[in-house]
């Protein structure tokens, strides 16, 4: 597969990289990566993503030229770090594609296979594993800069090297990075140790209604609580990382309900439970251990779905 990867990298010219709405560190890590390696390999490359890069990796060169309205024609697509077409969102629709072939580069369980060329890689810990890995099969040298975007994919997608998918193969892909100049204590310094105190905040009033249902512990974040917390990103800032600390928990969710009332499910399944397929079963995907879906309002309904869904799946994985 990265052979037919790399192949159709070689014949293009203007490619669309790619990666999901609402990107994490992996996505954001592994389309910077890639871009700068094309670049240098004499493509032209331009990077999309839907949504604007999350605040906390603003620190990672070349950041500025993500867009969201990629123009021109392309002769080539490079999905990162997606597990289905739906969630590259408006500029992949938007995009002049038809008819061109993609490369689907991704690593969740859940990649429903929707590329030209599909290398779907379970066993890697981030996409950015899997794009140095492209970067090396096609002998295109690592720079410092290349080698900090990838990195923080990996760092960020291991949770720092604590997630169970962190493998000795993985530990030498960051070995390799930080050889070419990427510093892995600036990276967890960046992406761990430092939030804004609106987070802070906007944690301390959802973790005051979170729930203990079995275990199964839980939390909401609404449009209000943000206002009033003046926390402007979506998402949770992490939550759902911390609520599965918890040592009655096996399982923690983090419903984020959006301005248009539309629910983001985030969980988080402690080593030996797996949360892929709820995720998978409500219209979502993502890893055993973190996985997450997108559902319509009432937030009271979406929370009681994914609540059946995820306590069924539990009372089936541990026979209890
Ligand atoms: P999150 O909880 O947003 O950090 O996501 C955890 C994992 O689930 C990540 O690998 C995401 O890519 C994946 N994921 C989250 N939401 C969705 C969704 N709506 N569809 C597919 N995958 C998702
Ligand atoms: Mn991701
Ligand atoms: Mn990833």
């Amino acid at each position: 597969m990265i052979s037919a990867a790399a192949e159709l990298i070689r014949q293009a010219d203007r490619i669309l990289v790619i990666c999901h709405v609402a990107p994490d560190g992996d996505a954001i890590g592994s389309l910077l990566g890639l871009g700068r390696a094309l670049e240098k390999l004499g493509k032209h490359p331009v990077l999309a993503c839907a949504d604007p890069v999350p605040r906390l990796y603003r620190y990672l060169p070349g950041q500025e030229n993500i867009t969201a309205h990629p123009q021109g024609e392309f002769d080539l697509v490079i999905s990162l770090d997606c597990s289905d077409l739906q969630r590259l969102g408006a500029p992949f629709k938007e995009a002049d594609v038809a008819g061109k072939p993609i490369i689907n580069i991704d690593h969740h369980i859940t990649n429903v296979n929707f590329g030209t060329v599909n290398w779907v890689d379970t066993s890697a810990a981030a996409t950015a594993q899997m794009v140095l890995e492209l970067v090396e099969y096609l002998g295109v040298p690592l720079d410092p800069d290349m080698a900090t975007c990838l990195l923080n994919g990996i760092v960020t997608d291991t949770q720092g090297f604590r997630t169970p998918n962190t493998t000795p193969r993985v530990v030498a892909a960051a070995l390799r990075l930080m050889e070419a100049g990427a510093s892995l204590p600036y990276i967890a310094q960046q992406v761990f140790n430092r939030r804004p105190i609106s987070q802070i905040r906007l944690w301390a009033r959802a973790l005051t209604e979170m729930q203990l249902d079995g275990r199964v512990l839980w939390a909401t974040i609404t449009p209000d609580m943000r206002r009033d917390c003046q926390m402007t990103e979506d998402g949770d800032g992490g939550l759902v990382g911390f609520l599965v600390s918890a040592v009655e928990a096996d399982v923690a969710i983090v419903f984020a309900q959006q301005e248009d009332g539309t629910v983001e499910v985030s969980m988080r399944a402690v080593p030996g439970i797996d949360v892929s397929g709820v995720a998978f079963s409500l219209g979502g995907g993502g890893h055993p251990q973190a996985a997450g879906c997108k559902l319509q309002p009432p937030l009271e309904e979406a929370q009681r779905r994914v609540l059946q869904a995820v306590k069924e799946a539990l009372r089936r994985q541990t026979g209890q």
